[in-house]
């Protein structure tokens, strides 16, 4: 339980209710802000103004997956209010304190940095990123169900990529019948990609797999799908683009071409925000129950 632990949730979308909901079943006093737009929260929690005060004690600050834009600004999906994070809000929070998002801007970092508060990036961990890849690749195979006139069974498909989240999509992928080619860099990823079924191909080749391409989903996060390769591929041919933004592809050429290549971030918050939402809270739960069970230890 998390009975007498002071958290404070800031902003966000749906997923957060989920964290929200566990966070009240586990007794933790609980502040929220930046849901001032919903009538009624989980666990009959009233929503609170952000101002400083509400830092004072935390033990815990729990920010959204994006944590906060480049100015600071807390992006929140049932608020019109300006929620922004600012450097005399830091300064209450107990040194003991640590801040959880998913992921974090030099300036939230600088922020934690300047304050000695720690700082949690959920989605770095591999526990959180391999959960995170099911709504990702389930999310994925939406998108080319719904930007292609063809089954996935039998078609081409190409996942550039063998990390947590291209390694659920070729699974998932080879599931239902598709041919799978695996972009890959490493000789263990090559071997793992044969072990499950799929082709493998190293990236330096990439350009000789071009031309029988159906679907091409990218999980690199760097230029990787160039003009030279989108110009070897079919027009029929489908880009799903996963890395986070800007993406790994010259989306400029692809439109020239005539070929659909779309970025598709965020994809757990937005086909399974309950799932998403769940994974956060089982790990950052667990993470705050940790702090105080070590705190407690050394005390
Ligand atoms: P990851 O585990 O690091 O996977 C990326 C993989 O690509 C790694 O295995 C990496 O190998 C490999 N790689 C890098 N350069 C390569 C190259 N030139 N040729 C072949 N393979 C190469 O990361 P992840 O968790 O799967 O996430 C991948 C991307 O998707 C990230 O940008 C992440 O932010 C994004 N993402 C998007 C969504 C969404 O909803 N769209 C959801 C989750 C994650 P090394 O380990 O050797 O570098």
């Amino acid at each position: 339980m998390l009975t007498g632990v002071q958290v404070l949730l800031i902003g966000g979308d749906a997923r957060q209710l989920e964290v929200i909901r566990r966070l009240s079943e586990l007794n933790a006093s609980l502040t929220v802000s930046g849901f001032d737009g919903l009538r009624t929260l989980p666990g009959d929690i009233s929503n609170s103004e952000l101002r400083e005060e509400l830092f004072d004690k935390a033990d815990a600050v729990i920010l959204p997956a994006v944590g906060t834009d480049d100015a600071g600004l807390i992006p929140a999906a049932f608020s019109d209010s300006e929620l922004l994070l600012t450097d005399g809000m830091f300064s209450r929070i107990p040194k003991y304190g640590t801040v959880y998002a998913g992921m974090a801007r030099p300036y939230l970092k600088e922020l934690c940095q300047k304050h000695g508060i720690a700082l949690v990036e959920l989605f770095e961990r591999d526990d959180v990123a391999i959960l995170n890849s099911i709504p990702t690749a389930e999310g994925a195979v939406k998108m080319a169900i719904e930007h292609t006139d063809i089954t996935l069974h039998g078609s081409a498909c190409m996942v550039l990529g063998l990390g947590r989240t291209g390694l659920t999509l070729v699974r998932t992928l080879l599931a239902l019948g598709a041919q799978v080619y695996a972009g890959v860099h490493r000789p263990e990823h090559y071997a793992r990609a044969a072990e499950m079924g799929a082709k493998p191909f190293y990236t330096r080749d990439l350009q000789d797999y071009a031309a029988n391409i159906d679907l091409l989903f990218n999980t690199i996060p760097t230029m990787i799908v160039t003009a030279q390769m989108i110009a070897g591929m079919p027009s029929r041919a489908v880009i799903i683009d996963l890395a986070s933004k800007p993406g790994g592809t010259d989306f400029r050429f692809a439109e020239k071409r005539g070929l659909k290549a779309i970025l598709a971030p965020g994809l757990p918050g937005i086909v399974a925000p309950v799932t998403a939402g769940r994974i956060i809270a089982d790990c950052v739960t667990q993470l705050i129950l940790d702090d105080i069970s070590t705190r407690g230890n050394e005390q």
